[in-house]
């Protein structure tokens, strides 16, 4: 069989440029090793940890915010096992909607490892034996697995990743998460909502350090008053597990300082490395770079002409909508349009309660680029949408260059800023600045005002309500 693409990978970046190339009336295959398509997103990231972020915060409010409210809930309890199962159904059923995908889109699956033969010729290994395609491009989407040093004694069963953690079906008593970054905060709220002791023991100074460190600040002082505890500073030196717990031991940054916790679990959650295993990428003239990552220009090609490579396994944010964005530029410029990807406008999600967002460039960043600015804040507690739901938590902070007042970068956390972050990024790609911000009618009473009030404050410190 001869395709005009072959893509490697069924994530978001990979089936999202198969079907836009067949959208574009290319012939496309798609090759995926694992049974299900959607890669980590669907099957082990995005999806099952929100529908498990969602189930928890159901309990969570059920337990602790009703009262309030002026409701009893009495008998309230919560489930794992059903909430697995629920986030199991949820899974399922996007999944399908990938393969429901494919054949609308008349994408030609073939399940099994691919690997390079030539840079024309794909082999894909599966459980009916070794296919070969023929292909004039190929785009490789293969993502993403845990970095997960030695150290750690990994065993899947008391230290564990992400992957684990997602199905895990009786409530822990304590757990430790190591590194204070978004996977350990999100599903650390998981199991902190559910009653679990968490412990997180982050190597820097602060929880996500590389977000904005006021409103990394401000998302601790609410993730203690959930009970989480932080270990800032601090390294793990070693983990011993036995079949039904695990002793973690830790080390003050730069001091003799030193302690034990002993956990039911040890989610280490310290970040992802690119995935090229199995690829053959010799096969193919390729090579990876110093940190595992497929090597691109600004046209997401490889060094060899035709090899593109987008998503986790090439630089940048590892974000699912920016492997979906980089899969539609490919598809698009193979076809030969002229698409465009601003990277400094991937917004990034934090899901706890409150949510963090942000999008554009930090303080620390322009700080260090020496670029002149404004900055103006917004507490969330000064609003009344946020009075009315009891969700005073957190803030709201837009940057804007000094001279010009173009928005540079817009931070928040804070109820549903998931979705209020999309205001700035829509601003930012039309370059507005920070009075255009401030001068939009925004609907009242939303968490949106919040925005509006940081422009009037980032332009002229004229807040109305601060
Ligand atoms: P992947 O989704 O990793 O897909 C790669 C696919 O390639 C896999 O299915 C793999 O099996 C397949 N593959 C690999 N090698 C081969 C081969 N040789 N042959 C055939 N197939 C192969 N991002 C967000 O934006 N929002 C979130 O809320 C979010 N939450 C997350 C939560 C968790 C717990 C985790 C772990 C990640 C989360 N992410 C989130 C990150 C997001 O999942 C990734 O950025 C995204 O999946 C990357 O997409 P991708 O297409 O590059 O690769
Ligand atoms: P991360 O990079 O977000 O955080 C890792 C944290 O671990 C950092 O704070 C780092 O300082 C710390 N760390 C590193 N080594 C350490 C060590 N030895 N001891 C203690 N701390 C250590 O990585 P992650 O949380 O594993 O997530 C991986 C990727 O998945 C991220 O790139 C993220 O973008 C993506 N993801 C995104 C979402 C989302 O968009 N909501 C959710 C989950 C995951």
């Amino acid at each position: 069989m001869k395709y005009d693409i072959t893509v490697i990978g069924s994530g978001p970046g990979g089936y999202v440029c198969a079907i836009r190339a067949a959208q574009l009336g290319l012939k496309v295959a798609l090759a995926e090793k694992y049974s299900t398509l959607g890669g980590t997103c669907l099957n082990v990231g995005c999806i099952p940890s929100k529908a498990l972020l969602d189930s928890s915060e159901h309990y969570h409010n059920a337990i602790h915010r009703f009262a309030d409210h002026g409701i009893t809930a009495t008998g309230v309890s919560a489930h794992l096992d059903q909430m697995v199962a629920r986030k199991n159904q949820v899974v399922d059923q996007t999944c399908k909607g990938v393969e429901f995908l494919m054949k609308k889109n008349k994408v030609d699956v073939y399940i099994g490892t691919a690997s390079f033969v030539t840079k024309n010729k794909i082999a894909i290994a599966g459980t009916d034996g070794v296919k070969e395609i023929e292909t004039d491009k190929v785009i490789i989407a293969t993502g993403s697995k845990p970095a997960m040093p030695a150290m750690f004694n990994y065993d899947k069963n008391r230290v564990i990743s992400s992957t684990e953690a997602l199905n895990i079906t009786k409530i822990p008593s304590k757990m430790v998460v190591v590194g204070g970054g978004v996977i350990g905060l999100e599903l650390g709220s998981v199991f902190a909502r559910l009653g679990t002791a968490v412990e997180v023991v982050e190597y820097m100074d602060s929880i996500l350090p590389a977000m904005d460190s006021d409103c990394a600040r401000e998302l601790m002082k609410s993730l203690k008053k959930l009970g989480m505890n932080f270990h800032l500073g601090h390294s793990v030196t070693g983990v011993k597990a036995t079949k039904s717990s695990c002793t973690v031991s830790v080390k003050k940054n730069n001091t003799e300082e030193a302690f034990e916790i002993k956990a039911d679990y040890c989610l280490v959650a310290i970040g992802r490395r690119p995935y090229t295993e199995g690829l053959n990428l010799e096969g193919a003239g390729l090579q990876t770079d110093d940190k595992g990552r497929i090597p691109v220009n600004e046209h997401l090609e490889t060094q060899v002409a035709g090899i593109f490579a987008i998503g986790d396994v090439v630089k940048g944010a590892m974000l699912a909508h920016k492997a979906e964005e980089e899969g539609m530029f490919v598809a698009e410029y193979i076809a030969g349009g002229k698409p465009h990807i601003d990277h400094n406008l991937i917004p990034g999600v934090v899901y706890t309660w409150p949510e963090m967002a942000a999008v554009g460039k930090t303080e620390e960043e322009l700080k260090s680029a020496g670029i002149p600015y404004k900055s103006g804040k917004f507490m969330f507690k000064a609003l009344g949408r946020s009075r009315a739901s009891m969700d005073t938590d957190g803030l709201v902070k837009v940057l804007s260059h000094k001279d010009t007042d173009e928005l540079l970068g817009v931070h928040m956390v804070g109820p549903r800023v998931a979705d209020v972050i999309m205001e700035a990024v829509a601003l930012m790609e039309f370059r507005a600045s920070a009075e255009d911000m401030a001068r939009i009618c925004h609907p009242h009473p939303t968490y949106t005002e919040a925005v509006k009030e940081a422009a009037m404050d980032a332009t002229a410190k004229r807040a109305i309500h601060m």
